[in-house]
């Protein structure tokens, strides 16, 4: 089983699914937990490029290449084979960030985006997504001013970002829970285990 979390910055998108995994593993599944950009040798290279500041303006397609190169890796070397051995996976960002992010964040066509991630992943989308929806004030409040290149983005930025990830979770209900990601901690995981308890293998 895949699953993945998505949301804009400072969601705590990070902390529910390090919870989730720890949740899963107290329940004796083997559970990967893992994130992008950044989770294979090539990646981490990719993820300096692209989250350094002296990187500002790099153009959009680039940035959507590289995002997608990154998930290539991601999918080929770690998702994968993990799926492959029965782990259940959880990524910190999956195609949904490129579409939030590359397509609506930076002006794209959504289509591009989604086709060039369809091939970048071999069609590899997860049985659930968590999209923890929190609005962007609240969300750079919460990260104090620690600003990477795309963090430093203007609010509006951000809330194109919102809106596209929202309106995905939208069109696919059955495959996405969106939790509002103001509410407190361990109400946010309880909602996320309900809804694993349905849809988990025994
Ligand atoms: O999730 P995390 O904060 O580690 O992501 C690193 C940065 O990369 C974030 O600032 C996020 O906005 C950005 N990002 C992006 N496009 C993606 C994935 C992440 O702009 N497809
Ligand atoms: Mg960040």
């Amino acid at each position: 089983m895949f699953v993945a979390f998505e949301g804009g910055e400072g969601s705590g998108k990070t902390t529910q699914s390090r919870l989730l995994a720890i949740w899963l593993r107290d329940q004796g599944f083997d559970v990967v937990q893992t994130r992008e950009p950044g989770s294979t040798k090539v990646g981490m290279r990719l993820r300096a490029i692209l989250l350094d500041a002296v990187h500002q303006g790099l153009s959009a397609r680039s940035e959507a290449l590289l995002y997608a190169a990154d998930r290539a890796e991601h999918v080929e070397k770690v998702i994968r084979p993990a799926l492959g051995r029965g782990s259940l996976v959880i990524s910190d960002r999956y195609v949904d960030s490129s579409l939030a992010y590359q397509g609506a964040g930076r002006a794209l066509d959504p289509a591009d985006v989604e086709r060039l991630n369809r091939w970048a992943t071999g069609g590899l989308v997860p049985d659930l997504t968590v999209l923890i929806d929190t609005p962007p004030s609240v969300g750079l409040a919460r990260l104090g001013g620690a600003a990477d290149r795309i963090e430093s983005e203007p609010l509006e930025f951000h809330e194109r970002v919102r809106r596209e990830f929202r309106a995905l979770a939208a069109a696919e209900p059955e495959r996405y829970l969106v939790v509002d990601g103001t509410l407190p901690q361990d109400r946010i995981s309880q909602i996320i285990h309900d809804r694993m308890r349905e849809i988990m293998p025994d």
